[in-house]
C-alpha cells in the first residue's frame, strides 16, 4: 500500500487519479465497510491503505514525489 508524506504540497492531482478512490481529500471522513472514520490527516490528502492495489497511478502524476510505499 502506499502512503503520503509530509512532503506532500497538497494539490490534490492525486486524488482523483486512484482507480480505486483510496485516496481522500484532507478533513474529509472515509466509509469503509459502512464504517466512517476521522480522516487521517487534516493537512493533506491521505491513502486509506486497506483500499489501495498499489497500482502506483498516483505516484505518476504526483509533482513532489511525496506518494511512497508504507
Ligand atoms: S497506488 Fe493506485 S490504488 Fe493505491 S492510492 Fe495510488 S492510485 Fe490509488
Ligand atoms: S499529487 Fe502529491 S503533492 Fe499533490 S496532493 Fe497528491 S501527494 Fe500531495
Amino acid at each position: 500500500m502506499m502512503t503520503i508524506t509530509e512532503d506532500c504540497i497538497a494539490c490534490n492531482a492525486c486524488v482523483d487519479e486512484c482507480p480505486q478512490t483510496a485516496i481522500y481529500n484532507a478533513g474529509i471522513d472515509y466509509e469503509l465497510n459502512g464504517v466512517v472514520t476521522p480522516p487521517l490527516s487534516e493537512d493533506h490528502p491521505y491513502v486509506v491503505g486497506s483500499l489501495c492495489d498499489d497500482c502506483k497511478s498516483c505516484t505518476e502524476v504526483c509533482p513532489v514525489d511525496a506518494i511512497v510505499e508504507a
